[in-house]
This record gives C-alpha cells, sequence and structure tokens, in this order.
C-alpha cells in the first residue's frame, strides 16, 4: 500500500520532534510508522523482547566471557524506571513476552523490584536466564508471586571439575541443580536447563543430560556454540551440531518430535519416544539457522538496541531517556530500530564478522 500524504506529514512531525542524538537509526517506511506495531523491513513481527539488565557476571564461561574483561561503570547502565519505560514502550508497539537476561540478572541490584513492577504490566510471558547461583527459597517465591513465569538455567556439565574449568566459577553442580529444585518448590513450571555443547569438552555429555532430564523431569536444551566469546577464538570444528547431539541421545533413548507450538521459537524440541519424564531441545543457530522466523529485539543493559544478536549496528535509548521525551518518540525510535534489522546471521560463511561485543555485553 502506498504511503498517503497524511502520512508523510505525520512521519516528518514525528522526526521532527526527536533532537540530534547521534546514532539514530534510519528511519522506518512511513507506511510501517502509522502501522504502530514493530515490524522489520523484510516483513517479520516482533513481540518478544530481549532485555540484559547488567553485563556484570560472576561466572567466566569459556564460550562466553574471558577472565579480566572490564564491565560498564554503573551509571552508564539504565535505572530501573528506564527499563520499565522502554518495556512500557516495547509493549505499547506490540511486544508479548519479555526475557530478563544479562550478564548475570540476579546481580542486578533492583532485579526482585523490576520483576514486580513489570509483573503489573501484563505482559503475556516474563522468563528469565540465569546461572543459578544466587537463588534462595524466598527470592524464587517473591519472583514467583509477582509474575516472573518461567526460569531457564545455564548448567554445561554434570561433572564438578568440568563446570569448575567452564564456568571458571566457584559454584557446583550441585548448587545449581539445588536451585532447580527450589524454582521448582516455588511454583514454577519445568524448569528449561541451556547446555552450550562444546567439542572435546562437554559433547561426551549428552547422554547424561538427558538422563537428567528423565529423572529430574528437566528440559534440557542444547545450544550450538556461536561465535560470541570475548575470547574471539571461536572456531566451527568446536561446535557440536544439534544432529550430532540427537543421534547420541536415540543411541540411547528414541527421540518423539513435539509438533506445533511456536514458530518463532529458538528451539527444536523433542520428547522421549517411551514417554519418559523430560524433555529435549536444541538450538541450532549454527547448522540450522532459524533467522526467517525471528520475532525479537535485544536491548542491552545500557540501553542500546540491537535488533539481531549478530548486528554491527546499536541504536542507543539512553540519550532518549536521560532527556525524558515521551514514550511516543521512544516508541518511534524504536520502530526505526527494529526496521532495520539485518536478514539473518552468516555464520560459518566467509564474510561473516563476530561483533565486537560477547553474549554476556549483549544479553544472550
Ligand atoms: N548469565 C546467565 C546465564 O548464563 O544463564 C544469562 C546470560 S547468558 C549470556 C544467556 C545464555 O547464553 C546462557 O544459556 C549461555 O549458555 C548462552 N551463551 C553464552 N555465550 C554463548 C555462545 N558463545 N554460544 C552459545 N550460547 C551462549
Ligand atoms: Fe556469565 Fe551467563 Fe556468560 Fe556464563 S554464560 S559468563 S554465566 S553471562
Amino acid at each position: 500500500m502506498p504511503a498517503s500524504p497524511c502520512s508523510s506529514i505525520i512521519h516528518d512531525q514525528m522526526r521532527v520532534s526527536l533532537p540530534t542524538l547521534g546514532n539514530q537509526p534510519p528511519p522506518a517506511s512511513n507506511q510501517q510508522r502509522l502501522a504502530g506495531d514493530l515490524r522489520d523491513s523484510h516483513g517479520r513481527v516482533i513481540t518478544d523482547l530481549r532485555l540484559s539488565v547488567t553485563d556484570r557476571c560472576n561466572f567466566r564461561c569459556v564460550y562466553c566471557l574471558e577472565p579480566g574483561t572490564r564491565f560498564l561503570p554503573r551509571q552508564e547502565l539504565l535505572y530501573k524506571e528506564e527499563y520499565l519505560q522502554v518495556i512500557q514502550a516495547c509493549m505499547n508497539l506490540g511486544v508479548r513476552t519479555l526475557r530478563l537476561t544479562g550478564g548475570e540478572p540476579t546481580l542486578y541490584p533492583e532485579l526482585d523490584e523490576l520483576i514486580e513492577e513489570t509483573g503489573k504490566l501484563g505482559l503475556d510471558d516474563m522468563a528469565m536466564t540465569t546461572n543459578g547461583w544466587s537463588l534462595n527459597k524466598d527470592r524464587a517465591s517473591r519472583w514467583h508471586d509477582t509474575g516472573l513465569q518461567r526460569l531457564t538455567f545455564s548448567l554445561d556439565s554434570l561433572r564438578e571439575d568440568r563446570m569448575a574449568a567452564i564456568t571458571r566459577s566457584k559454584t557446583s553442580v550441585s548448587q545449581v541443580l539445588d536451585a532447580i529444585k527450589t524454582a521448582r518448590d516455588a511454583g514454577f513450571p519445568r524448569p528449561k536447563v541451556n547446555v552450550v555443547m562444546m567439542r572435546d569438552i562437554n559433547d561426551d555429555e549428552a547422554v547424561d543430560f538427558a538422563r537428567a532430564a528423565r529423572s529430574h523431569d528437566l528440559d534440557i536444551r542444547f545450544i550450538e556454540f556461536m561465535p560470541l566469546d570475548s575470547a574471539r577464538d571461536w572456531d566451527k570444528n568446536q561446535v557440536v551440531t544439534a544432529d550430532e547431539t540427537r543421534r547420541a541421545i536415540e543411541a540411547v533413548w528414541p527421540l518423539q518430535k513435539e509438533d506445533g507450538g511456536n514458530p518463532s521459537s529458538t528451539s527444536c524440541n523433542w520428547g522421549f519416544a517411551d514417554g519418559g519424564s523430560g524433555r529435549i531441545g536444541f538450538i541450532a543457530p549454527v547448522s540450522r539457522p532459524f533467522c526467517g522466523a525471528c520475532n525479537r529485539l535485544r536491548i542491552t543493559a545500557e540501553g542500546r538496541i540491537r535488533p539481531c544478536l549478530f548486528s554491527h549496528d546499536e541504536w542507543d535509548l539512553k540519550p532518549l531517556l536521560r532527556r525524558g521525551l515521551p514514550l511516543k518518540d521512544i516508541q518511534s525510535f524504536i520502530i526505526d530500530a527494529a526496521w532495520n534489522k539485518q536478514p539473518g546471521h552468516q555464520i560459518g560463511q566467509d564474510d561473516f564478522q563476530q561483533p565486537a561485543r560477547s553474549m554476556s555485553a549483549i544479553g544472550g
């Protein structure tokens, strides 16, 4: 549909109301600005927000964060009220689901209050990804009672020596397993457990994790290692593909694909063919990119919009927030940023360029 003369007037007014703020995204089409939802120029509708609330972490996972990495000063990060504004602006544009992440989100000092206040906004789903180190009964219950609906844990090995070597932390496997149990007892549904599979590091544990899924009724998600490590030594030979992991599990327990579900889901999910408890999921951004169905937008802890994990462009919302601009201007900026989402990534291809920032700084 061609843009009407009226739409271009509104478009110009929208543009004029924004002060010059440095890196502004190229404007979305007039038609898109009038539509009032979030859509990119490739036709994908954005309904899911990944919001990082800190770039800090107490782990130094080998696939993510190098020892010695410097974190942003506190004043560079958004304040709770600013996160709430961003969430509200995205919701006004059709975002229905939110995942809080980081860095390690439980290190964000106002996390409990943020969850509580976000819980009142009426999202369809609020989830959080954590390494599990700081979960206790009171906190888990508080999160659950104030609107957090789902928790995902990260656990890359069931062996204590490997856990220490991978995370370069003092948190033990049993602490994370206890945290998962605590989350369950607090009322969270079957927790998901993310496992990044890496060649010669933990690739012999697929069956052990499947056994844990069955015995503890867990939803284990095997993730392919992506070139988002701060060490920048990702190599495709270190990637263990979803197919390889699935074959290892199926040699012991055949799996049955679950049909239907959310087409934008990053994970392809399977149950055990013998009806055993638990579920297995595969997230295969390297061997089977799912960019065509992507409905996500990411915002970093300091308020930069990254339309894609692999974006090289970031659009800085913080100046607008700090100048106290009205929500309609924030929304207008988000519409433009989303419009500029790239069609996909080229991991593994010759022209692929790793983004400057690691997963922990972007928000996984
Ligand atoms: N600190 C929290 C945690 O680890 O659960 C949340 C943030 S972390 C960046 C989010 C997810 O990204 C984790 O499940 C982690 O395993 C995953 N991740 C980090 N770096 C990755 C990489 N290079 N490739 C694939 N997944 C990665
Ligand atoms: Fe921290 Fe999570 Fe990255 Fe591990 S994956 S270093 S826990 S942010």
